[in-house]
């Protein structure tokens, strides 16, 4: 290590701020974290409520699970270079409406694979044929097991340590989505000192009901995930997100919480 680094990491260490990789982010600052399954969930489910709050001088980040490389199964290269396009994409946006890119934390977990993870046995993705996560990602090199995932989101709700939390519902049809609610409620169940209010939002399976509202700036931040746009059908289910008023509810993992408020 060059003296230089050991400096660098001492003064970080003096002055309380947290190193993200290459990345540092001063944990009081987060207002809000949106935990989001795949790449793009966040801006579907959230996007308007993000503009929303980056307008209004609030501090948001967004918790990335997977890198959504679940293209082909057994095509290794085009699973993985679809992942890299779709986290390429998230950073895109996510600068594009002022989510700071160090506070897009991507922790490259398997497509297809949340509601599957083994506690300690390793999964290794079809996809992609990997067993552990990229080294771009926020912990690169994490294997794949639902330990260490929840360790990984438990580490990073407790540094940011955000006021409101999104997550997708466990009423979602994807099993990514529901699976991200899950988890985040067992990180919840074993970490008492976790107290941020916790909304929920919906994507696959949502109806779409009452009068169209449509919002031009959130149908043009959802158009830059260019790769989702791959057949009309799929480019009518993308627009909807931005004709229907976004959807939260609250939840309460711990007995008791839904008093305190
Ligand atoms: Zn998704």
């Amino acid at each position: 290590m060059q003296l230089s680094t050991i400096i660098f990491a001492f003064f970080l260490s003096v002055t309380g701020l947290i190193v993200y990789g290459n990345t540092v982010i001063t944990p009081e600052s987060i207002d809000t974290l949106v935990i989001a399954p795949h790449p793009d969930d966040a801006e579907l489910g959230a996007g308007r409520m993000i503009m929303n709050e980056v307008t209004s001088g609030k501090n948001v980040a967004i918790l990335v699970l997977t890198n959504g490389d679940a293209k082909e199964f057994g095509n290794y290269k085009i699973s993985r270079d679809y992942g890299a396009t779709r986290k390429a994409e998230q950073r895109l946006v996510a600068d594009t409406i002022g989510v700071p890119s160090q506070q897009v934390i991507i922790l490259n977990y398997p497509d297809g694979y949340l509601p599957r993870l083994e506690n300690t046995l390793l999964t290794k993705s079809e996809y992609t044929g990997q067993m552990r996560s990229d080294l771009d990602s926020y912990s690169p090199g994490s294997l794949y097991t639902r330990s260490r995932l929840l360790y990984l989101m438990d580490r990073t709700i407790t540094e940011l340590n955000p006021k409101k939390i999104y997550v997708t519902s466990n009423k979602d049809k994807h099993a990514d989505h529901s699976a991200a609610y899950e988890l985040l409620e067992a990180v919840y169940k074993n970490n008492e000192s976790i107290s941020a209010r916790v909304y929920t939002y919906q994507i696959h399976g949502r109806k779409f009901t009452g009068a169209i509202n449509s919002d031009d700036e959130k149908r043009e931040i959802l158009e830059l995930y260019k790769s989702q746009f791959h057949t009309p059908e799929y480019h009518d289910f993308m627009l909807k997100y931005a004709n229907f008023p976004e959807d939260f509810t609250e939840v309460f993992f711990r007995k008791g919480d839904e008093f305190e408020n």
